[in-house]
C-alpha cells in the first residue's frame, strides 16, 4: 500500500467531517460508503453463483417471503438508525453449510443449511436481528477505521486497494480477516438484536431467549464435529461463549424477563420446502 502524506488541516478537517458514529467510535466512512461496500460485495457475491449459488426467488417465493417478512418485521424498530438509508435485502444461497452473514450498508446472507438448523421462527428472528444489527451499527466500517485508519479511506477513493474487498469479504464469510467482527461487535449484536425483538413485540412476541438456544446448539454441533465441520465458518465469524451468554441473560431480565412464543410450525412448514 502506498504511502500518503497530508496536511494535518486536511486531516482533521477529515476527521471533523467523517468523525464518530452514532454509536460513539470513530468511523471514518459516510453511510453512502457503507451502502457502496455492500453493493460491491453483493456483486461480487452474484458474480461467484459456483462458490455462492442462489436460492432461486422464482421457484421458492414462500422461502423468500417468510425470511424478508421477519427482516421487515425487525427492521420496523425504532432502534434501527438506517432503516431508510439503507437498501435492506436479504440473499438466501442454496448450501448445506450452517453459515449467515451481513454485509454493510444492508445486504444480509442466509444459506439454506442455516435456515434448516433453526428450529423455530424466534431462533431465525433472533440470529437475523443480530445480523442487522451488525449492518446498522456499522461494524465493518469502523472496524476498518480501525484497522487500516485514514489510509484505506484515501486509497479506496482512488481506487489503489483492489484487494481489499475480498479481505471484507472472507471476513465477513469465514472470519479469516483482521476485518473479522470482534467481541465487542458480537456483543453490541446481541443486545441490540434483543432490544429490536422487545421493541417489535407487539406485533410478534418472539422469545428473546431463542437466539442463545440457537447459538448453544450451534456450539454443541461445533464441538462435536470439530474445526473441519461445515459448522465451523459460523462458529468462527460469531465467536460464542458463556460470557456471551450472561451478557444476553442481563439485557433479557433489564427487558422484563418475559416468556414469549417460538413459532415452530410456521417455521417447520416453511423450512420443510427447502430443496
Ligand atoms: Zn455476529
Amino acid at each position: 500500500m502506498k504511502k500518503f502524506f497530508l496536511p494535518p488541516f486536511i486531516l482533521l478537517a477529515l476527521i471533523l467531517l467523517t468523525g464518530c458514529d452514532a454509536n460513539g467510535n470513530l468511523n471514518f466512512f459516510s453511510i453512502q460508503d457503507d451502502i457502496e461496500f455492500g453493493q460491491q460485495l453483493d456483486a461480487e457475491i452474484l458474480a461467484n453463483p459456483s462458490e455462492y449459488p442462489l436460492l432461486s426467488r422464482s421457484a421458492y417465493p414462500e422461502v423468500y417471503a417468510y425470511v424478508e417478512g421477519i427482516m421487515d418485521l425487525i427492521l420496523q424498530s425504532d432502534l434501527i438508525r438506517y432503516e431508510d438509508s439503507f437498501p435492506w435485502q436479504v440473499r438466501i444461497i442454496d448450501q448445506d453449510v450452517l453459515n449467515a452473514f451481513a454485509a454493510p450498508g444492508g445486504y444480509l446472507y442466509f444459506y439454506t443449511g442455516f435456515l434448516s438448523f433453526a428450529e423455530s421462527e424466534a431462533e431465525l428472528a433472533g440470529v437475523m436481528a443480530h445480523e442487522i444489527a451488525h449492518s446498522d451499527r456499522r461494524h465493518s466500517t469502523e472496524n476498518m477505521t480501525k484497522v487500516y485508519g485514514l489510509q484505506v479511506l484515501l486509497s479506496l477513493l482512488i481506487g489503489e486497494e483492489p484487494g481489499l474487498l475480498s479481505e471484507i469479504l472472507a471476513g465477513l464469510t469465514v472470519g479469516a480477516s483482521n476485518l473479522a467482527f470482534t467481541r465487542e461487535n458480537e456483543y453490541e449484536a446481541d443486545e441490540y438484536a434483543l432490544r429490536y425483538m422487545n421493541s417489535v413485540r407487539s406485533t410478534r412476541e418472539y422469545e428473546l431467549r431463542a437466539m442463545q438456544e440457537f447459538f448453544n446448539r450451534v456450539e454443541d454441533v461445533y464441538d462435536e464435529e470439530g474445526e473441519g465441520s461445515t459448522l465451523g465458518a459460523f462458529f468462527r465469524t460469531h465467536p460464542y461463549n458463556d460470557d456471551r451468554e450472561d451478557a444476553m441473560d442481563e439485557i433479557w431480565e433489564e427487558l422484563g424477563a418475559y416468556n414469549g412464543e417460538y413459532y415452530r410450525a410456521a417455521h417447520e412448514a416453511v423450512i420443510a420446502q427447502l430443496p
